[in-house]
């Protein structure tokens, strides 16, 4: 395995499988959302990516969900027109989630407020 695979599959192991509501392990998607595509850019993550948490529920890790951080990610994400519920202001709240590229990225901001992404 390559470092770039390497790296790709921790990202899909924490962000995709450990946090993304949406996850199906059969179906791979390439380009993957937002998140994971930033992220797929930065191996330098890779060792605080390891560190990501799995928790239960499907929030931000406290960074608002207009962070204007958060929107550039959503701004370049391949899903946002047309397959993304949560950037959909047509859809309820409570009936979506963020995908777990996005929650892996506001993780690592939360974590560490001065990083540049
Ligand atoms: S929340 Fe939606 S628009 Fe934002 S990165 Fe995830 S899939 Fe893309």
């Amino acid at each position: 395995m390559t470092p770039g695979e390497a790296h790709l599959d921790l990202l899909r192991r924490k962000a995709c499988a450990g946090l993304c509501r949406y996850y199906k392990p059969e179906k791979r998607e390439d380009p993957g959302c937002g998140g994971v595509e930033m992220l797929k850019r930065r191996p330098d993550l890779g060792q605080a990516l390891a560190a990501l948490p799995s928790p239960g529920d499907d929030g931000l890790f406290s960074l608002a969900e207009d962070d204007p951080r958060l929107l550039a990610v959503c701004q370049a994400c391949e899903f946002r027109i047309d397959g993304c519920d949560f950037r959909d202001p047509e859809v309820e709240r409570a009936e979506c989630s963020p995908c777990g590229g996005l929650r892996a990225v506001a993780w690592l901001l939360s974590e560490t407020p001065e990083l540049k992404l």
